[in-house]
C-alpha cells in the first residue's frame, strides 16, 4: 500500500490536510518519538501505512517570541533552539531540561511540541511547562483554543488534543523578574537517559524576602507529571532557608503514583523523588536570590 508525505506550507492547508483524510494521518515534527515507534511496529510485522504530516513548513508552528503577556513557544522549536534562546532566569529549568533531552543529535531535531503531544510520563519537557503555568494553543477546523498544560496532558500518551487538531504553539505567562527556577533529573546514568524521576522548581520572592510564590513540578512518578500544591503552600510566606528543604516528606509526595518498570522499582521513584525535590529545592533556597522591587 502506498503512503503519501505530506508538507503543508500553512497552518490551514495542515488543518484541511487532516480534516479531508480518509483515515488518520502520522502528524511528523522532528520525528525522534514517531520513527522509533514505527521501527519497532516493524520488527514485530506490523507496519504503520499512514500518510505522513510533516509540519516543518509550517510558519505559524516557528519561532519563540516575547509579548507583553509572556512568552510564545512555537510547538516545533527545537530543544537546540530553547536551550539557546534568549529568555529570563525562571526558564532556567526549561533550559536545563532541554539540554538533557537526548544528545545533541536528538535535540536538533526534537521539538518541544512533539515532547508535549507524545506525552510521556517521563517527558522532561511537562515539569518545567507546569512549573511556568504555560498553556498550549490548539488548533483545530472550527478555530483555536487555550488549555492549561495540566489539563492538556492527561496520562500515559493521553492528551486533550482532539484528532482533527494540531498544538500550535506553548505560552508561557510573563514571569516576576525576581523568579527563579531549576531542574534536576535522574536516570540510569548520566546522558543520553530516559528519566526515572525529574523535577523541576519556580520560586520568586517578596519585597520582604519571603516565598510569593513556589511551584514544584515532578515527572516519571505517574501517569502524568504533577505538581505538590501541599509542599507549595505549606512554604509561602516563609523566608527561604535550605532548612525547609529538609521539611519536605514523604508524605509530601501523596500526589504521586509511580509504577514497576525496566527504569525502577516505585519504592525507588517514590525516594528518587524525594531525594531530587529537597535537593532542588536547598540549591534555589541557598543560591543569591533576588527581592520584589
Ligand atoms: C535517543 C533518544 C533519546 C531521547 N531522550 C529523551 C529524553 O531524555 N527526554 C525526553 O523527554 N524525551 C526523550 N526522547 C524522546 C523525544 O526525543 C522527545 O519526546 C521529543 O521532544 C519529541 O519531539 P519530536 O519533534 O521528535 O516529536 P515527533 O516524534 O515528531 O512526534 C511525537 C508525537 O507528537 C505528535 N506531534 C508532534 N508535533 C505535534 C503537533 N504540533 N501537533 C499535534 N501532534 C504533534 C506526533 O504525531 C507524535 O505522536 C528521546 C528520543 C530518542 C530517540
Amino acid at each position: 500500500m502506498t503512503t503519501r508525505y505530506l508538507r503543508p506550507r500553512s497552518l490551514t492547508e495542515a488543518l484541511q490536510l487532516k480534516a479531508e483524510s480518509a483515515m488518520p494521518l502520522t502528524v511528523l515534527a522532528g520525528g525522534t518519538d514517531v520513527y522509533p515507534v514505527r521501527t519497532q511496529r516493524a520488527a514485530w510485522f506490523e507496519p504503520q501505512n499512514r500518510d505522513l504530516l510533516d509540519l516543518s513548513l509550517i510558519p505559524e508552528l516557528a519561532g519563540i517570541d516575547h509579548g507583553p503577556d509572556g512568552i510564545r513557544i512555537g510547538a516545533m522549536a527545537t530543544w537546540s533552539a530553547i536551550a539557546e534562546a534568549d529568555f529570563p532566569p525562571a526558564f532556567d529549568a526549561l533550559k536545563q531540561a532541554s539540554r538533557q533531552v537526548g544528545g545533541v543529535q536528538i535535540q536538533n531535531r526534537a521539538t518541544i511540541g512533539g515532547n508535549l503531544c507524545n506525552a510521556s510520563p517521563a517527558a522532561d519537557g511537562v515539569p518545567p511547562l507546569l512549573a511556568l503555568e504555560a498553556e498550549v494553543e490548539l488548533a483545530g477546523p472550527h478555530g483555536s483554543r487555550r488549555l492549561p498544560l495540566a489539563s492538556f496532558v492527561l496520562g500515559n500518551r493521553k492528551t486533550a488534543l482532539a484528532p482533527d487538531e494540531l498544538l500550535v504553539a506553548i505560552h508561557v505567562p510573563a514571569q516576576p523578574a525576581q523568579a527563579r527556577s531549576t531542574f534536576k533529573k535522574l536516570g540510569a546514568r548520566a546522558y543520553l537517559v530516559i528519566s526515572i524521576a525529574s523535577v523541576a522548581i519556580n520560586l520568586a520572592l517578596d519585597e520582604q524576602g519571603r516565598i510569593a510564590s513556589l511551584r514544584i513540578a515532578v515527572g516519571a512518578c505517574a501517569a502524568a507529571p504533577q505538581r505538590l500544591s501541599a509542599i507549595e503552600a505549606r512554604l509561602l510566606g516563609q523566608l527561604p532557608s535550605p532548612a525547609l528543604a529538609e521539611s519536605v516528606s514523604a508524605s509530601d509526595l501523596a500526589p504521586l503514583s509511580p509504577i514497576d518498570d525496566v527504569r525502577a522499582s516505585a519504592a525507588y521513584r517514590r525516594d528518587a523523588a524525594l531525594v531530587l525535590v529537597r535537593r532542588a529545592l536547598a540549591g534555589l533556597l541557598s543560591s543569591p536570590l533576588e527581592v520584589a522591587a
